[in-house]
């Protein structure tokens, strides 16, 4: 198959630094759309990711799954898009397009998903990479439009931030009158806190760091609760109906399902692995309470949720960054240490 060079940012090690590399991008084909990346969201799955933090990972890795750019090129079979229209691309590039999940546009619980990065790709068989990068090449049907209204930078972080939170938001039901707390303000936390917020939902945000609480404040949250305060997190028992928790490592999952309503759901999209400690089942055989999961959202689902933002006008909060700076930005994101996410600028590549 045809394929030329690009310019890219990505790793051959757990332990190195991201730098400049080359990677090749297929020929359009019929179906295939070919995108101009402006901006990518720097998500904490690429640090994940990069690191080979949860060991499935194969070098060499291009992250980026936040990605937004103009159409350079379209196949002659491309249906719905045209050069120069404003387009994304999230977590997913492909998937069997037949199984019972891919039916209901739940592609991302395909056993055939194919990641923007680290997926297979059968065109080039070779792994897929993402969007820290010049330009992609997608399928349109994995193609997303974009609100031409609202920010550039500040759209990208909805294709994986954002989307990973409304899924939820959406699937247990959450508008006026529910009340929804998130864990974590970083960048899942903060898109979880604005959306719950447009939703009518009452917000609480649970963190560790006391000076964010304005910031919550001015993101949408009716109030926070710093987790590590036993007193505050008392006065919340038997509160929410759902719980979004965004936090990255293994934490205690317990304070928070006593915060839990009667029949309310904690939703787990940040940790991937063995809880340490246990999850203590009495007070959620005692409430009806569930402990559940939940992987980004379908196509469907994230266009649906473009358009929202197109017109409630959200968009993330961001701090733009060069490509030169994004090993720096692993490290401050490590130390929560951004408002809310970084988005790089593919013009600097
Ligand atoms: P992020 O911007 O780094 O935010 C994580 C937040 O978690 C921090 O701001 C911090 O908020 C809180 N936190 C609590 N304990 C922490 C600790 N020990 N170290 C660091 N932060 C801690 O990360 P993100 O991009 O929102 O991603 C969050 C997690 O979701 C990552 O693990 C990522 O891989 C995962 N993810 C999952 C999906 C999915 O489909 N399920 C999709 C995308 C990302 P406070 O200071 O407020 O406590
Ligand atoms: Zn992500
Ligand atoms: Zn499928």
């Amino acid at each position: 198959m045809k394929t030329s060079t690009v310019k890219a940012y990505g790793t051959h090690a757990p332990e190195a630094d991201l730098k400049q590399m080359n990677i090749d991008r297929r020929e359009v084909t019929s179906k295939d759309v070919e995108i101009d990346i402006h901006y990518c969201g720097v998500c904490h799955s690429d640090l994940h990711f990069a690191r080979n933090d949860w060991g499935m990972t194969q070098y060499p890795v291009v992250p980026g799954h936040e990605i937004v750019g103009t159409v350079k090129r379209v196949g002659d079979g491309v249906r719905n898009y045209k050069i120069g229209d404003l387009v994304a691309v999230g977590c997913l590039v492909d998937s069997c397009r037949h199984c019972e999940n891919c039916k209901k546009d739940l592609e991302q619980y395909c056993p055939e998903w194919v990641g923007t990065y680290g997926g297979y790709d059968k065109h080039l068989d070779t792994n897929t990479h993402g969007g820290y990068s010049e330009t992609i090449v997608v399928d349109e049907a994995f193609v997303l439009r974009v609100p031409e209204n609202l920010d550039k930078a500040g759209i990208a972080p909805v294709l994986c931030a954002g989307i990973t939170t409304w899924s939820p938001l959406r699937h247990w039901k959450v508008g006026k009158g529910s009340t929804v707390a998130v864990v974590g303000l970083g960048g899942l936390g903060h898109m979880a806190i604005k959306l719950a917020a447009a939703l009518g939902a009452h917000v609480t945000l649970f963190s560790r760091s006391p000076d964010k609480s304005d910031d919550a404040k001015a993101l949408g949250a009716d109030a926070v609760v710093i987790s590590t305060d036993e007193a505050q997190m008392e006065s919340v028992a038997g509160t929410f109906d759902v719980i979004i928790d965004t936090v990255p490592y293994a934490h205690d999952l317990n304070p928070y399902v006593a915060t839990l309503n009667t029949n309310g759901t904690l939703v787990v999209v940040g940790y991937l692995g063995p809880l340490d400690p246990m999850l203590v089942t009495v007070p959620m055989i005692m409430g009806r309470k569930s402990v559940a999961g939940s992987l980004i959202g379908g196509i469907a689902e994230t266009q649906e949720l473009l358009d929202f933002c197109g017109e409630h006008n959200i968009t993330s909060d961001v701090e733009v960054i060069k490509i030169q700076d994004i090993n720096k930005a692993y490290e401050r994101m490590l130390k929560s240490d951004v408002k809310y996410r970084f988005v790089i600028d593919m013009k600097s590549l």
